[in-house]
């Protein structure tokens, strides 16, 4: 790569944030490299993954046409459980016909690699292999990138930096720090083949239509996370992740976790006879509002998960990072029109993330975080209660239903006093409202 060549834009990361930034900018006519440290995209990446339609429709219409799908998720469940038994909710609705759809499981590897193409069959140069090792600076201005190629350095107008989660990137640019182990969770997933038909009849799904379950309580430990398990077509997919933190205070090794939480009675029966295909392990970053780095300076700007943008309660993350790419390239376009790169034009990115779902959000639930680390046992005292206090209803052992109350608020009060209670309830509203 001739050093003195320069694009408009060169984005780090083929990710969801990485692929819409370059592709917006591509169709708004800037010329546009995209480097990725994997052979190809998707290789390196894990995700639950549930993907959301409408973020993606902003960046590729009618991509439901020819996006490689697993299912279309219309049934959604949550389990809140005991070491023996589970109190379940859920919703579930009749797919639409038309349009795209609210939610969809993939697998990364085909579908980044289709997200990919659609970027380059826009004029976008995807350099796959490729690690970006620096970012070049001159003055205050980002102007490139330096990567582990011989002749590796490239100049650009722009920097998108999209490397994902714990992003080195954004430190050596100067807009952030590194992440502590309390602000990050590891994630670790199997990929396990089931015959689609035998999926369709263990969740109750119509030929090609999907299912989610996210799983709280017990499952972690006594750790702040959850499990979960997602339908493809022909495997589904089981993690379950916690605090990094709160695994190196524990001692409990990831795989001992997932091991534990495929064995539980209500998740064994879902996975039976199903063939473990892959093993993956992930970081999300959970540290929310109060973590994110400066998100634009001279020549630079960040999205997706480097910029910490995951909504981890409402199970978004590549959305967030496809709608941030989205905006960081009508921005983008905006500089090059008026042919000003520097801070003051890209601030416009910022702008428009704060009158978008992403910065509204991720504002809401900033104490969030602090809550989790904090009272990691919320997530499963509560769970236990209220499975016992159903539990207790339900059976039918001659006590009156007024008796049973009375046993159900000794039992609640014997564990916590009402003022714990109503202070829990409290913290609970002040970090959600
Ligand atoms: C186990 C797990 C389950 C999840 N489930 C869901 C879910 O169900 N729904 C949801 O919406 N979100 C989910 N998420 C979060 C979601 O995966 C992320 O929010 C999303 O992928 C962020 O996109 P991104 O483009 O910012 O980063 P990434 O998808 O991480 O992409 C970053 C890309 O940059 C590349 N890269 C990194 N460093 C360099 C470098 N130096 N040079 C070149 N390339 C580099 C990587 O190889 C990668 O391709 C989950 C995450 C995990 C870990």
């Amino acid at each position: 790569m001739p050093s003195e060549e320069e694009f408009d834009a060169i984005v780090v990361g083929a990710g969801p944030g990485g692929v819409s930034a370059a592709l917006t900018m591509a169709r708004g006519g800037l010329s546009v490299v995209l480097f990725e440290r994997g052979e190809r995209p998707g290789v390196k990446n894990v995700m639950g993954g549930v993907m959301y339609g409408r973020m993606l429709a902003d960046v590729v219409p009618e991509f439901w046409k020819t996006a490689p799908m697993e299912r279309v998720v219309v049934d959604e469940r949550l389990w809140l459980v005991t070491a023996e038994s589970a109190v379940t909710a859920g919703h579930k609705h009749v797919p639409h016909d038309a349009g795209p759809p609210n939610a969809f499981t993939v697998l990364r590897v085909p579908f980044d690699g289709w997200f990919a193409q659609q970027a380059e069959a826009a004029g976008v140069l995807l350099i796959s292999g490729t690690t970006v090792e620096d970012v070049l600076v001159e003055g205050d201005r980002v102007v490139g990138v330096r990567t582990g190629r011989e002749d590796g350095d490239l100049r650009a107008r722009l920097v998108v930096i999209a490397d994902g989660a714990n992003s080195f990137l954004v430190q050596k640019a100067g807009l952030g720090r590194s992440l502590e182990p309390n602000e990050m969770a590891l994630v670790v997933k199997e990929i396990i083949a089931l015959a689609p038909e035998v999926i369709e009849e263990r969740f109750t799904l119509d030929p090609g239509m999907g299912a989610t379950i996210e799983v709280y309580g017990a499952v972690t430990r006594g750790m702040a996370g959850y499990g979960f398990i997602y339908t493809n077509r022909g495997s589904l997919s089981v993690g379950i992740g916690a605090l990094i933190s709160q695994f190196m205070a524990t001692r409990i090794t990831p795989w001992d976790l997932l091991e534990s939480f495929k064995a539980h009675p209500m998740v064994a029966p879902l996975l039976r006879g199903g063939v473990v295909r892959e093993y993956l392990a992930h970081a999300i970053p959970e540290g929310g509002f109060r973590t994110m780095p400066r998100l634009f300076d001279d020549g630079v700007m960040v999205v997706g998960d480097a910029a910490m943008m995951v909504n981890n309660l409402h199970r978004e993350g590549s959305n967030l990072a496809m709608a941030a790419g989205r905006m960081a390239g009508e921005t983008a376009i905006q500089a090059k029109r008026i042919g000003d790169w520097s801070a003051r034009t890209l601030a416009q990115y910022r702008e428009l993330l704060e009158a978008s779902f992403v910065l509204q959000d991720l504002r809401k639930y900033a104490r969030l975080p602090d809550l989790v680390e904090r009272r990691p046992d919320l997530l499963h005292l509560y769970p236990e209660l209220l499975s016992e206090a159903i539990h207790e209803m339900l059976t039918v052992d001659g006590a009156s239903k007024r008796e049973k109350q009375h046993r159900i608020l000794r039992r609640l009060l014997d564990r916590r006093p009402w003022w714990r209670i109503l202070h829990d309830a409290y913290e609970g509203w002040r970090a959600m409202k």
